[in-house]
């Protein structure tokens, strides 16, 4: 916590790293690439309005009131001003630090402390998590889902619309999950994250057969947790450093080869460790040896160089780029590739497909009307595109993006590219 501001009467919550700051030279370049400012049009909308906030915090000069932070709350941390800004300013570890102070003073509006709350009490508490899944799962095969979905009051049928669909069965299988017969191409670490394997077991299993089909030995380290991600994008950095020590102590890195993972929020978040150690030597090191260990899935299997599948799957296939994969981590090529690599398959662009689908971690949930207004214009872009299938590489995303087929009533199937690739290798 800075001193500075406290001859005005209010301590400033937060200091991001000033250099970071300074390096905004107000050029407006990042404005039509920040989809909550072509959305509201106002500049405290904007990346470049929010920057001279948490500056004007910083130095003292802006009180740092519940109405000021909502402008940062309203940030879907996207980083697409930052994929785009021709000075580097890293605008996603300026949000997440200036969040994490602001926590971390006790100046957190008390929104943020629920959101941080509900996140502990589920992420934390892996048995709360399965207990809500299945929940899920009872919904869906009830056909409760379904019917809820049709009913014509609009506020119920959204929150039916809403609800997650489980896909597949849990997956928890750990330790070694693939050993082919000849020697190994790499040897892979897998990281299977908190959400993903109760909601998306079927992702996971894609995900291993098709490392297994491209001839990997697969472990996936049984004592791994949580990224953290959910909760440095909320300003919880203790909790987020917490999970991950965890992670770092179970990836024993001279085991193996490359860490995959096929959720590009945690990707980020893995390949991002060392900001949360730089000033820790004890772990400091371990963070960078790990991180550069993390690959996409995509990512690693283009470097691989992936067997091509047999069997065409005849579709019209459109890409809706990942926040975390696309800007955060540079991967917007190799998903591409690997769609167009699949016989049959009729690839489309839609437009702006880097522009974020409004799901942001829990911000559908924190921030429900302009979720649902950046949502609208995504499932109009994949209209026109008239695909059959909307791939995508984030668990986020494909639970936004069938909640936005669902309420528009459409047909079409959200998938994983992984999943495509591993229907393309089994037909
Ligand atoms: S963040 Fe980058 S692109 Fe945006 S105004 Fe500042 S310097 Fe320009
Ligand atoms: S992270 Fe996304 S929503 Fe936030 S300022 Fe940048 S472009 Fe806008």
């Amino acid at each position: 916590m800075t001193e500075a501001g406290r001859h005005k009467g209010f301590s400033t919550p937060f200091a991001p790293e000033d250099a970071d700051l300074s390096r905004c030279v107000h050029c407006g370049l990042c404005l039509q690439s920040c989809p909550t400012y072509i959305e509201l049009g106002l500049e405290t909308e904007s990346p470049r309005g929010r920057l001279y906030l948490m500056k004007g915090i910083s130095k003292g000069r802006i009180e740092p009131t519940a109405g000021v932070l909502a402008h940062l709350d309203l940030c879907l941390q996207c980083r697409n001003c930052e994929a785009v800004c021709p000075s580097g300013v890293p605008f996603g570890r300026i949000m997440e630090d200036a969040r994490a102070d602001t926590v971390a003073a006790h100046h957190a509006p008390f929104s943020w402390r629920v959101r941080i709350f509900f996140l502990r009490a589920f992420i934390l508490r892996p048995w709360l998590l399965r207990t809500l899944v299945s929940i899920l799962r009872i919904v869906d095969r009830s056909g409760l889902r379904a019917l809820g979905s049709r009913v014509p009051l609009t506020g119920l049928r959204n929150l039916f619309c809403l609800l997650p669909q489980v896909r597949g069965r849990p997956f928890k299988k750990t330790g070694v999950l693939a050993t082919p017969e000849a020697t190994p191409q790499r040897r892979v670490a897998f990281f299977s994250g908190c959400v993903m394997p109760l909601l998306h077991g079927r992702v996971h299993e894609a995900t291993i057969r098709v490392l297994a089909r491209n001839g990997c030995w697969v472990v996936a380290p049984p004592e791994q947790t949580c990224c953290g991600a959910l909760f440095s994008h909320s300003g919880d950095r203790a909790t987020a450093v917490k999970l991950a020590k965890r992670n770092l102590d179970a990836f024993v890195a001279d085991e193996f080869d490359v860490v995959i993972v096929n959720s590009a929020g945690c990707g980020a978040a893995l390949k991002e460790y060392p900001h949360l150690f730089h000033d820790d030597p004890n772990y400091s090191e371990k963070a960078q040896r790990f991180s550069a260990l993390v690959r996409d899935i995509s990512e690693f299997l283009v470097e691989l160089d992936p067997l091509s599948s047999a069997e065409a799957i005849t579709a019209t296939v459109t890409y809706q780029d990942s926040c975390h994969l696309g800007h955060a981590q540079g991967v917007r090529e190799q998903p591409r590739q690997l769609l167009r690599s699949i016989p049959g398959v009729q690839f489309v662009e839609m437009d702006n497909a880097d522009r974020c689908c409004g799901s942001a971690g829990i911000y559908n949930l924190t921030q429900p009307e302009m979720s649902g207004q950046l949502l609208e214009g995504k499932i109009r872009a994949v209209k026109e595109t008239d695909a059959d299938i909307i791939a995508t590489s984030n668990p986020g995303c494909i639970l936004q993006l069938e909640t936005g087929l669902r309420r528009e009533r459409l047909r079409g199937r959200v998938m994983h590219v992984v999943e495509l690739l591993d229907e393309a290798y089994s037909r």
